[in-house]
């Protein structure tokens, strides 16, 4: 496909303006640039074709079925997208005067009490702008509460070997050493190596439950004590929220700290690079640490209020991505206490329909019942047939599905990690559960065949090796 610059002719234009009725500014020519700006040359049909063509390309969920895992790409009503398109929120400042923006500032603070209830926590800042934003926060509000007691010798962090490639990350952007323990056989917390990986320099545990390969830790009370009991704090990661919200909260289970994925659990597309929004949810003990400023309300009005002199300072300029809140407020207003557990319980629900029509043709791993996703392997094909993961991925992009999260947890070889959320009816779970079947009977029909996949695509297999490490950032002809 030629680019749009490609497509450009000296003299097309896509516009006609009116006459120019203000007399003209002879502007400074320092001001003025020195060569003519490189636009393409377009008409408006060409244009119109032009991106059309590229958004046909591209696979989204309103596109067709999605799992992948991990992510939580589900379907996210169009209300709430006309809720946050709404004049009144797109249309004002972050520097207006607060009595202004009253009905924005009501907004913001109903999400962050709404969010505290859903997670147990007692207070939530909306600043950071995505999960990991939100555990870079969160980790700080865990320094600031351990040094503020004088407890200055705590510089380690405790990730299970499932966590989720940020966990670590955040960990080090702070400053901390990161002790990385086994998962036990059964996919859950080795609570032996966590017994013996906690003590006096145990900052925090990060843990998201229902962990990556969608199992529940049901030892998560004990998880909380051996923590506690060694001093260190215990961080949810909020990834997999859409698993329990409604039914079970982070704070009942222990939690001091949680973070949420606004554009995974609460209804912001996702996906190309935000905005997303990842709020931090706290218990009263860290709250003083919260960036500031914070909603509050007294008589029926609405304040930006500075914290205090502990607090961590601001991590986003003014106060985060506002537009991906509202979708969440609008979701969870809709849904209401009942449909926000109703939308957990189906997207469980739909996880083991899906884990319990694959789980002949690949080996799941461990436990017959998962949460919201599930972790099956292809080792066994690959031993048989050399067929892998990777080639799995490729075909079903030919048959119009987008392929499921592979190759992690890193834990599972050759893991194929589908999550098919709430939104999918049963006819959708039918179809892709037929087609991955089918595509396991191709694959020993002809293995070498079926490494050819994508036939359908403009890009078949791309070296990736060479793809992330040299990759051609700029358009050459
Ligand atoms: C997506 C995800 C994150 C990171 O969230 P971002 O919003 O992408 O920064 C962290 N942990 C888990 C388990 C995740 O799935």
């Amino acid at each position: 496909m030629k680019t749009i610059f490609e497509k450009s002719v000296p003299g097309k234009c896509a516009i006609s303006l009116a006459p120019c009725d203000v007399p003209a500014y002879d502007l400074d020519a320092s001001l003025l640039r020195e060569t003519p700006l490189n636009l393409p040359e377009v008409s408006e049909v060409e244009v119109v074709r032009h991106y059309t063509a590229l958004s046909k390309r591209a696979y989204g969920v309103d596109d067709g079925f999605y799992p992948l895992g991990s992510c939580t790409m589900k379907y996210n009503p169009k209300l709430n997208e006309e809720v946050a398109a709404l004049p009144g929120f797109t249309g004002i400042h972050p520097l207006q005067c607060e009595c202004t923006v009253q009905g924005a500032l009501k907004a913001m603070h109903t999400l962050s009490r709404k969010l505290a209830a859903i997670t147990g926590m007692d207070e939530v800042t909306l600043q950071p702008a995505a999960g990991a934003h939100g555990e870079y926060t969160a980790l700080q509000l865990i320094r600031a509460y351990h040094l503020d007691r004088g407890d200055t010798g705590r510089d380690k962090i405790i990730v299970p070997d499932s966590a989720h490639g940020t966990n670590p990350a955040s960990a080090a952007m702070n400053g901390y050493t990161v002790v990385n323990i086994p998962s036990a056989a059964d996919g859950c917390v080795d609570l032996d190596a966590l017994r013996s990986a906690v003590g006096p320099d145990t900052a925090a545990l990060m843990l998201t439950n229902p962990n990556t390969v969608g199992i529940f830790d049901k030892n998560i009370a004990k998880i909380a004590q051996i923590v506690h009991d060694a001093g260190g704090l215990l961080y949810y990661d909020g990834a997999n929220l859409n698993a329990i919200m409604g039914t079970i909260r982070p704070g009942d289970m222990g939690y001091d700290v949680v973070h949420l994925n606004l554009h995974k659990t609460f209804s912001t597309p996702h996906g190309g690079g935000g905005p997303g929004s990842g709020p931090v949810g706290c218990k009263a003990a860290l709250a003083k640490y919260l960036p500031g400023p914070v909603v509050t309300e007294k008589d029926g009005k609405y304040h930006l209020t500075s914290v205090g002199g502990k607090s961590i300072g601001c991590v986003k300029t003014f106060y985060g991505n506002f537009l991906v809140m509202l979708r969440a407020l609008a979701y969870i207003e809709v849904l209401g206490k009942e449909g926000i557990k109703l939308a957990s319980q189906l997207a469980v629900l739909n996880a083991n329909y899906m884990m319990a029509r694959l789980k002949d043709k690949f080996p799941t791993y461990s436990s017959d019942i998962c949460m919201h996703e599930f972790v099956v392997s292809c080792d066994k094909i690959k031993e048989e047939i050399g067929v892998t993961a990777l080639d799995f991925a490729k075909a079903m992009i030919d048959r119009g599905m987008h392929p499921p999260t592979i190759y992690f947890p890193l834990i599972v070889h050759e893991a194929l990690m589908f999550e098919p959320t709430e939104t999918e009816s049963k006819e959708t779970l039918d179809w892709a559960c037929d087609t991955v079947l089918d595509l396991v009977a191709e694959a020993y029909k002809d293995p070498a065949a079926f490494k050819q996949h994508p036939r359908k695509m403009p890009i078949g297999r791309p070296d990736e090796v060479t793809a992330a490490r040299k990759p051609v950032l700029i358009y050459k002809a």
